[in-house]
Protein backbone atom coordinates (compact mmCIF):
# COMPACT_ATOMS: atom_id res chain seq x y z
CA UNK A 1 0.00 0.00 0.00
CA UNK A 2 1.21 3.44 -0.79
CA UNK A 3 2.47 5.70 2.05
CA UNK A 4 0.93 8.40 4.01
CA UNK A 5 3.58 11.41 4.00
CA UNK A 6 4.37 14.70 2.99
CA UNK A 7 4.54 16.08 -0.41
CA UNK A 8 8.20 15.89 -2.58
CA UNK A 9 9.26 19.68 -3.08
CA UNK A 10 9.08 19.41 -7.05
CA UNK A 11 6.56 17.36 -7.76
CA UNK A 12 6.78 14.96 -10.95
CA UNK A 13 3.58 13.54 -13.53
CA UNK A 14 2.83 10.12 -12.65
CA UNK A 15 0.96 7.88 -14.24
CA UNK A 16 -0.63 4.68 -12.91
CA UNK A 17 -2.74 2.29 -14.77
CA UNK A 18 -6.02 0.56 -13.88
CA UNK A 19 -8.93 -1.33 -15.16
CA UNK A 20 -12.18 1.06 -15.60
CA UNK A 21 -14.88 0.01 -14.31
CA UNK A 22 -17.10 2.94 -13.79
CA UNK A 23 -16.78 5.70 -16.40
CA UNK A 24 -16.19 9.25 -15.85
CA UNK A 25 -13.26 11.58 -14.83
CA UNK A 26 -12.64 13.54 -11.60
CA UNK A 27 -10.30 16.02 -10.91
CA UNK A 28 -9.03 16.08 -6.93
CA UNK A 29 -6.71 14.70 -4.27
CA UNK A 30 -5.48 11.47 -3.24
CA UNK A 31 -7.33 10.53 -0.27
CA UNK A 32 -5.34 6.41 0.98
CA UNK A 33 -8.09 4.88 3.05
CA UNK A 34 -5.83 2.53 4.18
CA UNK A 35 -4.30 2.34 7.44
CA UNK A 36 -6.47 4.17 8.98
CA UNK A 37 -9.75 1.45 8.70
CA UNK A 38 -7.86 -1.25 10.14
CA UNK A 39 -8.41 -1.99 13.66
CA UNK A 40 -6.23 -4.28 16.41
CA UNK A 41 -7.95 -6.37 18.71
CA UNK A 42 -8.65 -5.06 22.67
CA UNK A 43 -8.15 -6.80 25.74
CA UNK A 44 -10.80 -9.40 27.01
CA UNK A 45 -12.94 -8.70 29.91
CA UNK A 46 -15.17 -11.14 31.00
CA UNK A 47 -16.47 -13.31 28.44
CA UNK A 48 -20.23 -12.66 29.75
CA UNK A 49 -19.57 -8.78 28.96
CA UNK A 50 -17.78 -9.67 26.09
CA UNK A 51 -20.54 -11.30 24.37
CA UNK A 52 -22.59 -8.49 25.29
CA UNK A 53 -20.13 -6.31 23.90
CA UNK A 54 -20.20 -7.97 20.41
CA UNK A 55 -24.12 -8.33 20.07
CA UNK A 56 -24.00 -4.41 20.95
CA UNK A 57 -21.63 -4.19 17.86
CA UNK A 58 -23.82 -6.61 15.77
CA UNK A 59 -26.87 -4.75 16.24
CA UNK A 60 -25.24 -0.93 15.78
CA UNK A 61 -23.68 -2.43 12.62
CA UNK A 62 -27.60 -3.90 11.64
CA UNK A 63 -28.74 0.13 12.27
CA UNK A 64 -25.96 1.28 10.22
CA UNK A 65 -26.93 -1.06 7.51
CA UNK A 66 -30.59 -0.60 7.98
CA UNK A 67 -30.68 3.09 7.62
CA UNK A 68 -28.02 3.05 4.52
CA UNK A 69 -31.20 0.88 2.68
CA UNK A 70 -33.39 3.78 3.85
CA UNK A 71 -31.67 6.24 2.69
CA UNK A 72 -30.23 4.98 -0.63
CA UNK A 73 -31.81 5.67 -3.54
CA UNK A 74 -30.56 3.17 -6.06
CA UNK A 75 -32.33 -0.69 -5.74
CA UNK A 76 -28.97 -2.05 -6.38
CA UNK A 77 -27.93 -0.52 -2.89
CA UNK A 78 -30.98 -1.96 -1.32
CA UNK A 79 -30.13 -5.31 -2.57
CA UNK A 80 -27.06 -5.20 -1.98
CA UNK A 81 -27.16 -4.07 1.62
CA UNK A 82 -29.53 -6.79 1.97
CA UNK A 83 -26.96 -9.52 1.47
CA UNK A 84 -25.13 -7.83 4.01
CA UNK A 85 -27.68 -7.69 6.72
CA UNK A 86 -28.23 -11.77 5.71
CA UNK A 87 -24.25 -12.06 6.59
CA UNK A 88 -24.72 -10.27 9.64
CA UNK A 89 -27.38 -13.51 10.84
CA UNK A 90 -25.43 -15.79 9.30
CA UNK A 91 -24.54 -19.06 12.27
CA UNK A 92 -21.91 -20.04 10.50
CA UNK A 93 -19.91 -17.04 10.87
CA UNK A 94 -20.97 -16.08 14.63
CA UNK A 95 -20.51 -20.01 16.12
CA UNK A 96 -16.44 -19.86 15.74
CA UNK A 97 -16.93 -16.35 17.73
CA UNK A 98 -18.74 -17.18 20.89
CA UNK A 99 -16.42 -20.55 20.84
CA UNK A 100 -13.06 -18.11 21.31
CA UNK A 101 -14.79 -15.80 23.49
CA UNK A 102 -15.85 -18.99 25.54
CA UNK A 103 -11.82 -19.71 25.02
CA UNK A 104 -10.95 -16.55 26.81
CA UNK A 105 -10.43 -14.32 24.04
CA UNK A 106 -11.77 -10.21 23.57
CA UNK A 107 -15.11 -9.83 21.31
CA UNK A 108 -12.60 -8.03 19.22
CA UNK A 109 -9.62 -10.76 19.04
CA UNK A 110 -12.34 -13.36 18.68
CA UNK A 111 -13.69 -10.91 15.84
CA UNK A 112 -10.77 -10.48 13.98
CA UNK A 113 -9.74 -14.22 13.93
CA UNK A 114 -12.32 -15.74 12.97
CA UNK A 115 -14.19 -13.64 10.87
CA UNK A 116 -11.15 -13.71 8.11
CA UNK A 117 -11.27 -13.36 4.70
CA UNK A 118 -8.87 -15.38 3.16
CA UNK A 119 -6.89 -12.39 1.25
CA UNK A 120 -4.61 -14.82 -0.35
CA UNK A 121 -6.92 -16.59 -2.29
CA UNK A 122 -8.56 -14.50 -5.07
CA UNK A 123 -11.17 -15.76 -6.78
CA UNK A 124 -11.29 -17.21 -10.11
CA UNK A 125 -12.09 -15.31 -13.07
CA UNK A 126 -15.23 -17.44 -13.97
CA UNK A 127 -16.76 -16.71 -10.72
CA UNK A 128 -16.62 -13.04 -10.11
CA UNK A 129 -19.64 -13.47 -7.60
CA UNK A 130 -17.10 -15.03 -5.35
CA UNK A 131 -15.44 -12.11 -5.31
CA UNK A 132 -18.33 -9.65 -4.47
CA UNK A 133 -19.17 -12.41 -1.72
CA UNK A 134 -15.44 -11.91 0.03
CA UNK A 135 -15.95 -8.47 -0.56
CA UNK A 136 -19.38 -7.61 1.22
CA UNK A 137 -17.76 -10.40 4.39
CA UNK A 138 -14.65 -8.59 4.29
CA UNK A 139 -17.38 -4.93 4.70
CA UNK A 140 -19.37 -6.67 7.10
CA UNK A 141 -16.23 -7.36 9.51
CA UNK A 142 -14.50 -4.06 9.08
CA UNK A 143 -17.74 -2.48 9.76
CA UNK A 144 -18.08 -4.81 13.28
CA UNK A 145 -14.48 -4.70 14.11
CA UNK A 146 -14.51 -0.72 14.04
CA UNK A 147 -17.86 -0.89 15.99
CA UNK A 148 -16.34 -3.09 18.80
CA UNK A 149 -13.53 -0.77 19.01
CA UNK A 150 -15.71 2.61 19.08
CA UNK A 151 -14.15 4.06 16.04
CA UNK A 152 -15.65 5.70 13.03
CA UNK A 153 -14.29 5.23 9.79
CA UNK A 154 -12.27 7.46 8.41
CA UNK A 155 -14.02 10.58 6.67
CA UNK A 156 -12.30 11.99 3.15
CA UNK A 157 -12.44 15.33 2.23
CA UNK A 158 -15.18 15.88 -0.25
CA UNK A 159 -14.15 15.29 -3.75
CA UNK A 160 -10.88 13.30 -2.99
CA UNK A 161 -9.88 10.91 -4.99
CA UNK A 162 -9.98 7.35 -2.75
CA UNK A 163 -6.86 5.20 -3.22
CA UNK A 164 -7.43 1.56 -1.04
CA UNK A 165 -6.61 -2.03 -1.34
CA UNK A 166 -10.71 -2.58 -1.53
CA UNK A 167 -13.45 -0.65 -0.63
CA UNK A 168 -16.67 -2.38 0.95
CA UNK A 169 -20.24 -1.34 -0.45
CA UNK A 170 -21.52 0.06 2.73
CA UNK A 171 -17.87 2.05 2.75
CA UNK A 172 -18.71 3.33 -0.20
CA UNK A 173 -22.45 4.60 0.59
CA UNK A 174 -21.42 6.08 3.85
CA UNK A 175 -19.31 8.59 1.66
CA UNK A 176 -20.63 11.87 0.03
CA UNK A 177 -19.67 11.66 -3.35
CA UNK A 178 -22.27 14.48 -4.07
CA UNK A 179 -18.86 17.13 -4.60
CA UNK A 180 -17.21 14.75 -7.24
CA UNK A 181 -14.47 12.63 -6.52
CA UNK A 182 -13.49 9.16 -7.57
CA UNK A 183 -12.63 5.72 -6.35
CA UNK A 184 -8.72 3.77 -7.44
CA UNK A 185 -8.88 0.54 -6.12
CA UNK A 186 -5.68 -1.31 -5.63
CA UNK A 187 -7.46 -4.78 -5.98
CA UNK A 188 -11.13 -5.05 -6.48
CA UNK A 189 -12.97 -6.18 -9.88
CA UNK A 190 -15.05 -4.55 -12.22
CA UNK A 191 -18.15 -6.83 -11.70
CA UNK A 192 -17.89 -6.32 -7.39
CA UNK A 193 -20.73 -4.43 -5.59
CA UNK A 194 -18.77 -1.62 -5.12
CA UNK A 195 -17.95 -1.44 -8.87
CA UNK A 196 -22.23 -1.75 -9.64
CA UNK A 197 -22.86 1.05 -7.15
CA UNK A 198 -19.93 3.12 -8.63
CA UNK A 199 -21.50 3.16 -12.12
CA UNK A 200 -25.47 3.36 -10.32
CA UNK A 201 -24.31 6.75 -8.98
CA UNK A 202 -22.15 7.88 -11.51
CA UNK A 203 -18.52 8.22 -9.88
CA UNK A 204 -15.44 7.42 -11.95
CA UNK A 205 -13.51 4.31 -10.87
CA UNK A 206 -10.75 1.93 -11.58
CA UNK A 207 -9.85 -1.30 -10.05
CA UNK A 208 -6.15 -3.39 -10.32
CA UNK A 209 -4.17 0.09 -10.09
CA UNK A 210 -0.92 -0.90 -10.59
CA UNK A 211 2.85 1.16 -8.91
CA UNK A 212 0.98 2.53 -6.01
CA UNK A 213 3.71 2.26 -3.89
CA UNK A 214 5.16 5.75 -4.13
CA UNK A 215 1.65 7.30 -4.24
CA UNK A 216 0.98 10.29 -1.30
CA UNK A 217 -1.48 11.07 0.55
CA UNK A 218 -2.78 14.55 -0.76
CA UNK A 219 -1.58 14.51 -4.01
CA UNK A 220 -3.19 16.65 -6.77
CA UNK A 221 -4.58 13.91 -9.33
CA UNK A 222 -7.03 13.58 -12.47
CA UNK A 223 -8.37 10.22 -12.65
CA UNK A 224 -9.34 9.31 -16.29
CA UNK A 225 -11.66 6.25 -15.76
CA UNK A 226 -12.39 6.15 -19.80
CA UNK A 227 -8.72 5.84 -20.88
CA UNK A 228 -7.74 3.92 -16.90
CA UNK A 229 -5.33 6.11 -15.42
CA UNK A 230 -4.68 8.07 -12.47
CA UNK A 231 -2.49 10.57 -13.20
CA UNK A 232 -0.37 12.11 -10.56
CA UNK A 233 1.13 15.46 -9.95
CA UNK A 234 -0.20 16.83 -13.61
CA UNK A 235 0.91 19.85 -15.17
CA UNK A 236 -1.41 23.30 -15.33
CA UNK A 237 -2.20 22.52 -18.90
CA UNK A 238 -3.01 18.74 -18.37
CA UNK A 239 -5.24 19.87 -15.90
CA UNK A 240 -7.26 22.32 -18.53
CA UNK A 241 -7.29 19.84 -21.05
CA UNK A 242 -8.60 16.88 -18.39
CA UNK A 243 -11.25 19.44 -16.87
CA UNK A 244 -12.59 20.22 -20.97
CA UNK A 245 -12.77 16.39 -21.41
CA UNK A 246 -14.56 16.15 -17.97
CA UNK A 247 -17.03 18.89 -19.32
CA UNK A 248 -18.03 17.48 -22.43
CA UNK A 249 -18.05 13.78 -20.68
CA UNK A 250 -21.08 15.09 -18.44
CA UNK A 251 -22.65 16.65 -21.26
CA UNK A 252 -22.70 13.28 -23.68
CA UNK A 253 -23.93 11.24 -20.28
CA UNK A 254 -26.66 14.00 -19.29
CA UNK A 255 -25.17 14.09 -15.91
CA UNK A 256 -24.31 18.20 -16.03
CA UNK A 257 -28.71 18.71 -15.60
CA UNK A 258 -27.76 16.97 -11.60
CA UNK A 259 -25.17 19.95 -10.55
CA UNK A 260 -28.71 22.83 -11.70
CA UNK A 261 -30.47 22.14 -7.97
CA UNK A 262 -27.52 22.07 -5.95
CA UNK A 263 -25.21 24.78 -4.55
CA UNK A 264 -21.88 25.45 -6.63
CA UNK A 265 -18.72 23.93 -4.63
CA UNK A 266 -15.44 23.45 -5.91
CA UNK A 267 -14.10 19.64 -5.20
CA UNK A 268 -12.55 20.10 -1.91
CA UNK A 269 -15.80 21.70 -0.62
CA UNK A 270 -15.36 25.77 -1.48
CA UNK A 271 -18.31 27.67 -1.87
CA UNK A 272 -18.70 29.54 -5.12
CA UNK A 273 -21.47 32.50 -5.27
CA UNK A 274 -23.00 31.55 -9.29
CA UNK A 275 -25.56 34.42 -10.35
CA UNK A 276 -27.27 34.81 -13.88
CA UNK A 277 -27.39 37.64 -16.19
CA UNK A 278 -30.53 38.80 -17.45
CA UNK A 279 -31.84 41.47 -19.99
CA UNK A 280 -35.06 41.76 -18.26
CA UNK A 281 -38.43 39.77 -16.13
CA UNK A 282 -39.37 37.88 -19.44
CA UNK A 283 -35.62 35.82 -19.32
CA UNK A 284 -36.83 34.72 -16.01
CA UNK A 285 -39.26 32.76 -17.09
CA UNK A 286 -39.21 28.97 -16.33
CA UNK A 287 -36.04 29.69 -14.15
CA UNK A 288 -35.99 28.21 -10.81
CA UNK A 289 -34.81 30.69 -8.50
CA UNK A 290 -32.77 28.48 -6.18
CA UNK A 291 -30.79 27.10 -8.75
CA UNK A 292 -28.98 30.21 -8.60
CA UNK A 293 -27.39 32.87 -5.86
CA UNK A 294 -29.59 35.44 -7.23
CA UNK A 295 -29.58 37.95 -10.38
CA UNK A 296 -25.58 39.03 -10.88
CA UNK A 297 -26.34 41.27 -13.90
CA UNK A 298 -29.28 43.17 -14.57
CA UNK A 299 -28.82 44.58 -18.20
CA UNK A 300 -31.40 47.21 -17.98
CA UNK A 301 -30.41 49.08 -21.24
CA UNK A 302 -32.80 46.69 -22.61
CA UNK A 303 -35.85 48.27 -21.23
CA UNK A 304 -34.87 51.54 -23.06
CA UNK A 305 -34.78 50.32 -25.99
CA UNK A 306 -37.52 50.42 -29.16
CA UNK A 307 -39.60 52.44 -27.22
CA UNK A 308 -38.17 55.89 -28.92
CA UNK A 309 -37.70 57.58 -25.32
CA UNK A 310 -36.71 56.43 -21.90
CA UNK A 311 -39.53 54.34 -19.97
CA UNK A 312 -40.98 55.93 -16.79
CA UNK A 313 -40.40 55.74 -13.36
CA UNK A 314 -43.68 53.56 -12.88
CA UNK A 315 -42.54 51.13 -16.33
CA UNK A 316 -39.24 50.67 -14.65
CA UNK A 317 -40.10 50.24 -11.37
CA UNK A 318 -42.64 47.48 -12.15
CA UNK A 319 -39.69 45.89 -14.38
CA UNK A 320 -37.49 45.83 -11.40
CA UNK A 321 -40.08 44.39 -8.91
CA UNK A 322 -40.61 41.91 -10.89
CA UNK A 323 -37.01 40.95 -10.78
CA UNK A 324 -36.93 41.31 -6.98
CA UNK A 325 -39.79 39.29 -6.63
CA UNK A 326 -38.65 36.80 -8.50
CA UNK A 327 -35.47 36.18 -6.79
CA UNK A 328 -37.07 35.69 -3.49
CA UNK A 329 -34.35 37.41 -1.03
CA UNK A 330 -31.31 36.11 -3.87
CA UNK A 331 -29.33 39.51 -4.11
CA UNK A 332 -30.29 41.30 -7.40
CA UNK A 333 -27.85 43.39 -9.01
CA UNK A 334 -29.32 45.73 -11.53
CA UNK A 335 -26.51 47.54 -14.44
CA UNK A 336 -27.69 50.72 -14.08
CA UNK A 337 -28.30 52.14 -18.14
CA UNK A 338 -24.95 50.76 -20.49
CA UNK A 339 -26.61 52.79 -23.60
CA UNK A 340 -23.70 53.71 -26.12
CA UNK A 341 -21.44 50.97 -28.10
CA UNK A 342 -23.26 49.26 -30.04
CA UNK A 343 -26.36 49.71 -28.11
CA UNK A 344 -27.43 53.46 -28.91
CA UNK A 345 -30.15 55.14 -27.35
CA UNK A 346 -32.62 56.76 -29.15
CA UNK A 347 -32.55 59.97 -28.10
CA UNK A 348 -29.84 60.30 -25.81
CA UNK A 349 -26.76 58.89 -27.52
CA UNK A 350 -25.24 61.35 -29.83
CA UNK A 351 -25.37 61.29 -33.95
CA UNK A 352 -22.43 59.59 -35.48
CA UNK A 353 -20.13 59.18 -33.14
CA UNK A 354 -16.47 58.31 -34.80
CA UNK A 355 -15.82 55.21 -32.48
CA UNK A 356 -19.55 54.10 -30.06
CA UNK A 357 -16.98 52.22 -28.25
CA UNK A 358 -14.92 54.55 -27.17
CA UNK A 359 -17.61 57.41 -26.72
CA UNK A 360 -20.48 57.96 -24.54
CA UNK A 361 -20.91 54.82 -23.08
CA UNK A 362 -22.41 53.44 -19.82
CA UNK A 363 -21.70 55.60 -17.11
CA UNK A 364 -20.75 58.72 -19.19
CA UNK A 365 -24.03 58.69 -21.12
CA UNK A 366 -26.38 58.28 -17.47
CA UNK A 367 -24.15 61.31 -16.09
CA UNK A 368 -24.60 63.10 -19.50
CA UNK A 369 -27.99 62.63 -19.66
CA UNK A 370 -29.00 63.34 -15.35
CA UNK A 371 -32.66 63.97 -15.38
CA UNK A 372 -33.11 60.01 -17.34
CA UNK A 373 -30.16 58.80 -14.51
CA UNK A 374 -32.12 60.32 -11.81
CA UNK A 375 -35.52 58.47 -12.73
CA UNK A 376 -33.70 55.06 -12.88
CA UNK A 377 -32.07 55.72 -9.59
CA UNK A 378 -35.51 56.32 -8.09
CA UNK A 379 -36.70 53.43 -9.20
CA UNK A 380 -34.03 51.43 -8.50
CA UNK A 381 -34.07 52.67 -4.79
CA UNK A 382 -37.49 52.12 -4.80
CA UNK A 383 -37.17 48.57 -5.86
CA UNK A 384 -34.90 48.14 -3.15
CA UNK A 385 -37.37 48.17 -1.02
CA UNK A 386 -38.91 44.89 -1.60
CA UNK A 387 -35.59 42.82 -1.75
CA UNK A 388 -31.63 42.82 -1.70
CA UNK A 389 -30.95 45.04 -4.14
CA UNK A 390 -27.58 46.15 -5.43
CA UNK A 391 -26.96 49.16 -7.91
CA UNK A 392 -23.88 48.05 -10.00
CA UNK A 393 -22.47 51.39 -12.99
CA UNK A 394 -21.07 50.18 -16.51
CA UNK A 395 -17.79 51.56 -18.43
CA UNK A 396 -16.34 53.29 -15.34
CA UNK A 397 -13.51 54.63 -16.08
CA UNK A 398 -12.04 57.16 -13.39
CA UNK A 399 -12.96 57.44 -9.59
CA UNK A 400 -15.40 61.11 -10.64
CA UNK A 401 -17.73 59.29 -12.24
CA UNK A 402 -18.52 57.01 -9.02
CA UNK A 403 -18.16 59.76 -6.48
CA UNK A 404 -20.75 61.65 -8.61
CA UNK A 405 -23.07 59.17 -8.75
CA UNK A 406 -22.90 59.09 -4.44
CA UNK A 407 -23.95 62.21 -5.06
CA UNK A 408 -27.11 62.15 -7.35
CA UNK A 409 -28.01 59.27 -4.99
CA UNK A 410 -28.18 61.11 -2.11
CA UNK A 411 -30.22 63.67 -3.90
CA UNK A 412 -32.43 60.99 -5.30
CA UNK A 413 -32.98 59.76 -1.47
CA UNK A 414 -33.38 63.20 -0.28
CA UNK A 415 -36.11 63.52 -2.68
CA UNK A 416 -38.14 60.47 -1.93
CA UNK A 417 -38.03 61.00 1.52
CA UNK A 418 -39.11 64.60 1.26
CA UNK A 419 -42.53 62.87 -0.51
CA UNK A 420 -42.58 60.15 1.48
CA UNK A 421 -41.76 57.85 -0.50
CA UNK A 422 -40.69 54.18 0.54
CA UNK A 423 -37.08 53.10 -0.66
CA UNK A 424 -34.40 50.85 0.69
CA UNK A 425 -30.65 50.19 0.82
CA UNK A 426 -28.56 49.35 -1.73
CA UNK A 427 -24.94 48.69 -2.22
CA UNK A 428 -23.47 50.92 -5.09
CA UNK A 429 -20.77 48.94 -7.13
CA UNK A 430 -18.90 48.88 -10.61
CA UNK A 431 -18.60 47.30 -13.22
CA UNK A 432 -14.54 46.63 -14.51
CA UNK A 433 -14.34 46.73 -17.78
CA UNK A 434 -12.08 49.44 -18.44
CA UNK A 435 -8.30 48.55 -18.06
CA UNK A 436 -7.98 51.97 -16.42
CA UNK A 437 -10.19 51.00 -14.11
CA UNK A 438 -8.57 47.87 -13.09
CA UNK A 439 -5.44 49.16 -12.83
CA UNK A 440 -6.15 52.30 -10.53
CA UNK A 441 -8.45 50.38 -8.56
CA UNK A 442 -7.44 51.13 -5.02
CA UNK A 443 -9.09 54.91 -5.97
CA UNK A 444 -12.50 53.73 -6.81
CA UNK A 445 -14.82 54.08 -3.61
CA UNK A 446 -17.04 51.42 -4.59
CA UNK A 447 -19.23 48.71 -2.65
CA UNK A 448 -18.23 45.63 -4.75
CA UNK A 449 -16.95 45.15 -8.17
CA UNK A 450 -17.94 43.11 -11.38
CA UNK A 451 -15.41 42.10 -14.00
CA UNK A 452 -17.19 42.66 -17.35
CA UNK A 453 -14.57 40.04 -19.16
CA UNK A 454 -15.91 41.22 -22.87
CA UNK A 455 -15.21 45.13 -22.79
CA UNK A 456 -12.01 44.41 -20.17
CA UNK A 457 -10.82 41.88 -23.35
CA UNK A 458 -12.10 43.96 -26.12
CA UNK A 459 -10.21 46.88 -24.76
CA UNK A 460 -7.02 45.56 -23.19
CA UNK A 461 -6.39 43.70 -26.48
CA UNK A 462 -7.42 46.23 -28.73
CA UNK A 463 -9.92 43.52 -30.28
CA UNK A 464 -13.65 44.72 -31.12
CA UNK A 465 -15.69 42.42 -29.70
CA UNK A 466 -17.93 42.23 -32.83
CA UNK A 467 -15.60 41.20 -35.17
CA UNK A 468 -16.21 37.63 -36.04
CA UNK A 469 -12.99 37.30 -37.85
CA UNK A 470 -11.13 38.67 -35.08
CA UNK A 471 -12.10 36.02 -32.41
CA UNK A 472 -8.86 34.13 -32.29
CA UNK A 473 -7.18 37.20 -30.72
CA UNK A 474 -9.45 38.24 -28.19
CA UNK A 475 -8.00 35.65 -25.88
CA UNK A 476 -9.62 35.60 -22.18
CA UNK A 477 -6.41 33.91 -20.86
CA UNK A 478 -4.07 36.98 -22.38
CA UNK A 479 -1.52 36.78 -19.81
CA UNK A 480 -2.63 41.13 -19.44
CA UNK A 481 -6.24 40.06 -18.92
CA UNK A 482 -5.77 37.24 -16.23
CA UNK A 483 -2.97 40.27 -14.80
CA UNK A 484 -5.97 42.96 -14.87
CA UNK A 485 -8.76 40.39 -13.14
CA UNK A 486 -6.17 38.71 -10.32
CA UNK A 487 -5.26 42.65 -9.78
CA UNK A 488 -9.27 43.12 -8.55
CA UNK A 489 -9.34 40.15 -7.23
CA UNK A 490 -6.42 41.27 -5.11
CA UNK A 491 -7.62 44.79 -4.19
CA UNK A 492 -11.37 42.40 -3.29
CA UNK A 493 -9.15 40.99 -0.70
CA UNK A 494 -6.95 43.41 0.96
CA UNK A 495 -10.22 45.33 0.96
CA UNK A 496 -13.15 43.08 1.82
CA UNK A 497 -14.92 44.18 -0.82
CA UNK A 498 -16.67 41.84 -2.81
CA UNK A 499 -15.46 40.74 -6.33
CA UNK A 500 -17.29 38.77 -9.04
CA UNK A 501 -16.82 38.37 -12.57
CA UNK A 502 -20.13 38.59 -15.09
CA UNK A 503 -18.68 38.53 -18.35
CA UNK A 504 -19.06 35.38 -20.65
CA UNK A 505 -15.42 34.03 -19.68
CA UNK A 506 -17.21 33.46 -16.62
CA UNK A 507 -19.43 30.45 -18.05
CA UNK A 508 -17.05 29.37 -20.28
CA UNK A 509 -15.64 25.93 -19.00
CA UNK A 510 -11.83 26.31 -20.66
CA UNK A 511 -12.03 29.34 -17.95
CA UNK A 512 -13.44 28.96 -14.78
CA UNK A 513 -10.18 27.07 -13.46
CA UNK A 514 -8.41 29.88 -14.53
CA UNK A 515 -10.65 32.26 -12.68
CA UNK A 516 -10.96 30.49 -9.42
CA UNK A 517 -7.35 29.68 -9.56
CA UNK A 518 -6.67 33.76 -9.14
CA UNK A 519 -9.11 33.57 -6.22
CA UNK A 520 -12.30 34.43 -7.77
CA UNK A 521 -15.52 33.36 -5.68
CA UNK A 522 -17.91 34.77 -7.59
CA UNK A 523 -19.41 34.43 -11.17
CA UNK A 524 -22.45 35.25 -12.80
CA UNK A 525 -22.88 33.99 -16.09
CA UNK A 526 -26.22 33.22 -18.61
CA UNK A 527 -28.51 31.00 -17.52
CA UNK A 528 -28.02 28.63 -20.04
CA UNK A 529 -24.60 28.22 -18.85
CA UNK A 530 -25.84 27.93 -14.96
CA UNK A 531 -25.91 23.65 -14.76
CA UNK A 532 -22.55 23.79 -16.74
CA UNK A 533 -20.76 26.27 -14.68
CA UNK A 534 -21.58 24.65 -11.23
CA UNK A 535 -19.93 21.31 -13.18
CA UNK A 536 -16.99 23.17 -13.59
CA UNK A 537 -16.50 24.16 -10.37
CA UNK A 538 -17.31 20.94 -8.67
CA UNK A 539 -14.20 19.59 -10.21
CA UNK A 540 -11.77 22.03 -9.87
CA UNK A 541 -9.86 21.88 -6.47
CA UNK A 542 -8.17 24.58 -5.02
CA UNK A 543 -4.07 23.75 -4.97
CA UNK A 544 -2.98 22.95 -1.28
CA UNK A 545 -1.03 25.88 0.00
C1 LIG B 1 -18.95 42.62 -20.03
O1 LIG B 1 -18.49 43.55 -20.67
O2 LIG B 1 -18.30 41.60 -19.76
C2 LIG B 1 -20.34 42.64 -19.55
C3 LIG B 1 -20.79 41.74 -18.72
O3 LIG B 1 -21.14 43.60 -20.03
P1 LIG B 1 -21.77 43.59 -21.49
O4 LIG B 1 -21.47 42.26 -22.12
O5 LIG B 1 -23.20 43.83 -21.30
O6 LIG B 1 -21.05 44.71 -22.14
MG1 LIG C 1 -19.56 45.43 -20.75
Amino acid sequence: MPKMGGRAAKAVERRLQGVVASEGLATGTVFLLAAQERTAGVAAATPQKERRRLKRAMEAARRDIARLIAKAPEPESAHILDIQLRILEDKALIGPVHAAIAAGASASQAWNATVAVDEAVEAPPDAPYLAARDSDTRDVRDRVARLLVGRGPAAPPMGAILVADDLGPTRFLEIDWSHGGGLALIGGSRSSHVAMLARAKGVPMLVGLADTAALIDGAPALLDAERGELIVDPPVAERAAFERRAIAFSERTGQIALYLPGPAVTANGERVTVGINVAGPADLDGLEPSHCDGVGLVRTEFLFQGAGRPPNERRQFEAYERIVQWAAGRPVTFRTLDGGGDKPIAGLSPENEPDPFLGWRGVRLSLRHPAVFRVQLRALLRAASLGPVRIMLPMVTSPDEVAAVRGLLDKVRRDLKTHRIGFGKVALGMMVEVPAAALAIEEFDADFYSIGSNDLIQYTLAVSRGARDLEGLARPDHPAVLGLIERVVQHGERTGCEVSLCGDMGGDPRYVGRLLDLGLRSLSVAPAALARTKATIARFSSPQP
